[in-house]
């Protein structure tokens, strides 16, 4: 194979013209693919919304994370409020730096079994007054969604600001697939126009409600422990039936919340007698039931375009991988007839056997695989299943693997292996 892939390379003026926006459109595709990367190691990602401040949202996103830990689930919390992140102070987190590993950010993992990142974790101080505006917000996000390494989680709980701002807009964009969004309200507040504004907001972006809890509905009594009805409740029972969204648990007011929060330590785990505890733990079983549903992932075996050609690179640690027999994963990216990158798929490979990779490629709807080392035998296998080969490309990241192959400068230096 030759060196070097010059037949690719167009020199007319229209053509140098656009590289900037390929090269763009590359880069957007490669973030994209890395968040949906990252957020696939996650099976259900749920938003905790409230129409207004003050009734608990942050105390219910916590506690929730906690108590599906109490269940054995492997839990991690989100908090991206921008001004007033509350989440550091209800886990006894305040104080913390964002920590990282070069490559990565790290969450605090709690002694009750859930991981934490924290806008707050960002602010040196916590007064410190950040203006951001909305695409700067969007921009973050997206960041803290991408390279935040949870590892994999069973839930991530996102904690938002109350209302329906830029936040929970984001979220709702970046992450199509979150199974929903749990809204937080008060008796005082049912009747207001606040709760049913998150559910229209809910219903806008196609985020499913999964239900609504409400939160500080009776009180506690601090001599004898019983629930008291102070003020009128279930009310958010009757909203939630009205506005057509589950109802999933009263909370009552105990003032050993308060204490609770103020000095870090989650309630339902700390205090797991409780009726509050009981109310948390009756609350999740929703999300709990969520695993029942299986969700349908799009398939890489869809039909190409025509004209369309599928390129398919071996990839470990996010760069090119120098021996495709062993990769993590192939990334197959599709390329029109004018080189345009129109989309990519991470794809596993099945156990590596000598013979496999081409038929399996030619599966996937291959049409070229750029790979590093390549014996002539498995070079053979490729071009009879169909597969144009190119070997000997450097062991970088793949937009310059793709960009170099699509314009005709990739290096393809000597093909290393001969096995
Ligand atoms: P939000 O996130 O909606 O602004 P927070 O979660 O910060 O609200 O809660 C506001 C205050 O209410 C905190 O002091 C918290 O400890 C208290 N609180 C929340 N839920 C309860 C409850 N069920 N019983 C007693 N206090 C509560």
């Amino acid at each position: 194979m030759d060196g070097k892939n010059k037949e690719k390379g167009c020199s007319s003026k229209g053509c140098k013209d656009k590289a900037p926006d390929s090269a763009q459109k590359l880069r957007d595709i490669t973030e994209d693919q890395a968040l949906k990367n990252r957020l696939s190691l996650i099976k259900h990602k749920i938003m905790v919304l409230s129409g207004k401040g003050g009734v608990g949202k942050s105390t219910v996103a916590a506690n929730v994370a906690v108590a599906l830990a109490m269940e054995g689930r492997r839990v991690g919390i989100l908090d991206i409020d921008f001004h007033g992140p509350s989440i550091p102070t209800l886990l006894n987190l305040e104080g913390r730096q964002i920590q990282h590993d070069g490559e990565s950010l790290l969450p605090a993992e709690l002694a009750e079994g859930v991981k934490v990142i924290s806008l707050g974790f960002f602010l040196k101080d916590p007064s410190d007054a950040v203006i951001w505006r909305g695409p700067m917000k969007m921009n973050v996000i997206k960041q803290l969604l991408t390279e935040v390494k949870w590892g994999e989680l069973d839930y991530l709980i996102m904690d938002f600001p109350p209302g329906t701002g830029d936040e929970p807009l984001s979220v709702a964009q970046l992450v199509p697939d979150s199974d929903g969004a749990i809204i937080v309200t008060t008796p005082q507040n049912l009747s207001t126009i606040d709760v049913r504004k998150s559910i229209t907001f809910c219903r806008k972006l196609n985020v499913p409600v999964i239900g609504v809890i409400e939160n500080m509905s009776g009180f506690v009594c601090p001599e004898c422990r019983t629930v008291l009805d102070i003020f009128k409740t279930g009310g958010g029972e009757k909203m939630a039936s009205e506005m057509g969204v589950p109802f999933l648990a009263r909370i009552p007011i105990d003032p050993q919340v308060v204490e609770a929060s103020d000095s870090g330590s989650p309630f339902v785990y700390h205090y797991s007698k409780t009726e509050v505890a009981k109310a948390f733990l009756k609350a999740v079983q929703p999300l709990l039931a969520l695993e029942d549903v299986t969700v349908e992932k799009p398939s890489i075996t869809k039909e190409k375009g025509m004209n369309t050609k599928r390129i398919a690179i071996p990839v470990t640690q996010g760069v090119l991988s120098s021996h495709f027999g062993h990769c993590e994963i192939f990334a197959i990216f599709d390329v029109d007839s004018e080189n345009r990158v129109l989309g990519r798929n991470d794809v596993t490979p099945p156990p590596h056997e000598p013979g496999t990779f081409p038929a399996w490629l030619r599966q996937q709807g291959a049409d070229i695989i750029i790979a590093g080392g390549m014996g002539s035998r498995a070079q053979g296998l490729f071009n009879e299943s169909g597969i144009q080969v190119v070997v000997g490309a450097p062991t970088v990241d793949l937009e310059h693997v793709l960009e170099g192959y699509l314009n005709g400068t990739l290096e393809t230096g000597g093909n290393l292996c001969d096995h």
